[in-house]
Formats: C-alpha cells, structure tokens, sequence
C-alpha cells in the first residue's frame, strides 16, 4: 500500500514511517513534488487535519496522480493543558508566536504553569485520510503531565516537558520505540490502520 504524508515534518514522517507496518510505504510531500505551504487557518485541529489532506489530495488530482497511491494522509498535533483550559490546543505550533519557535514555546509552557499544582496534560493528534477523495478522520490522545523542567534530547517539540501517564521520564527521556507503541500519535495511526 502507496500513502502520501501530508506533512513538512520530518520527525512526524520518521515517527508515521515507523509506526505504520512495513508494508505501508509512504511518500514525503517532496517525493510527489509538493512544495507549497499550507496555511493552517482552521480554528480546530479536526478543520486544520482536513486541510492538509485535502490540499494535497488536490494537488495529486490537479496532476492526475491520486490513481499512483492509496491514499493521503495528514496529522494535526495539539497539546491540551488542563489547568490553562485546553490551551494552546490548535495554536500549539505558534504559541509563543511566530515563527515556529519549541525552545520557546516550551519556557511558555513553563512559564504559565509556574507555581500552579496541577499540571495534567494531553497531546491529541488527528489524522485525516482522504481516500478516492472522500475524508474520514481518527483521533489519537496520550495522558499526562507537564514537567516542572525540561528533561531529555530525543524527539520534538514540546517533548522534553512531556511525561506520559505511568512513566517517569519525559517523551524526550524515553526511547522512539516507547515513544512510537503510546504516544498521540502512535494511537491515531493505530487507529488509522483499522480503516484502511
Ligand atoms: P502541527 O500538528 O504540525 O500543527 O503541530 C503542532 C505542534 O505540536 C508542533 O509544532 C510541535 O511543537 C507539537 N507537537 C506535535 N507533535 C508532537 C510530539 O509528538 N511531541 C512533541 N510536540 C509535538
């Protein structure tokens, strides 16, 4: 099976690449020669997941190519923080602004969590799949909390203050095969290999 990885993100298409079984090849949005940006204008991750997809479900009809794959297929990402009322949810990305910035989105986060006791957060991905073009989407969530510092060198984002629930470590702490069998986005494509 072809999929397209509606995604610029490296470290997501390394962590889709093994996450997803062998037989599941996917391509880069460089491999079909896709190079435009998509504006991520949508006020819910479930709009911005769709408008990935679909911009390159587009581009691959645009070019008579969509009949080459299986499918397109997108992530969006947002971290939940309870205590800040599910902020910055769908501004996860540009949360300290532009442009994208982790080292300080992540003293953000620290910030506003300074001197406050409950610190449970989640990360939830979804991902859309668009298919002989009809979409349908799949959510996958990772409990935990935010660390009072930051803790690791592995992974992206915001994961150096992530510990997901039953650990001790940070996302950053924890080896890609732990990271890649429970986190957001393991359980999402997990749930994206149901349908498919
Ligand atoms: P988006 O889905 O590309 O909009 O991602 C939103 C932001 O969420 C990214 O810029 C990262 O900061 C963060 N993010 C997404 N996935 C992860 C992850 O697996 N670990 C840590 N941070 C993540």
């Amino acid at each position: 099976m072809r999929l397209v990885f509606a995604s610029n993100n490296a470290h997501k298409l390394q962590e889709v690449r093994e996450i997803l079984p062998a037989a599941c090849e996917v391509l880069s949005l460089s491999d079909i020669g896709f190079a435009d940006d998509i504006d991520e204008t949508g006020e819910t991750l479930e709009a911005n997941s769709l408008l990935k997809a679909q911009a390159v479900w587009d581009y691959l009809v645009g070019r008579q190519m969509q009949d080459k794959i299986d499918g397109v297929f997108s992530d969006d990402t947002g971290l939940e923080i309870r205590a800040l009322g599910g902020q910055p949810g769908v501004r996860t990305a540009r949360w300290s602004g532009e442009p994208v910035d982790h080292a300080r989105n992540r003293q953000k986060a620290l910030a506003e969590l300074r001197g406050k006791e409950d610190r449970k957060a989640r990360f939830r991905t979804v991902v859309t799949l668009i298919r002989d073009g009809k979409a349908e989407q799949v959510e996958g969530i990772v409990e935990g909390e935010i660390a009072t510092e930051e803790w690791g060198g592995n992974g992206f984002g915001y994961d150096p203050l992530f510990i997901p629930k039953g650990y001790t470590k940070t996302f950053a702490q924890l080896s890609a095969d732990i990271k890649n069998s429970i986190s957001h986005r393991a359980r999402a494509i997990q749930a994206l290999c149901k349908i498919l």
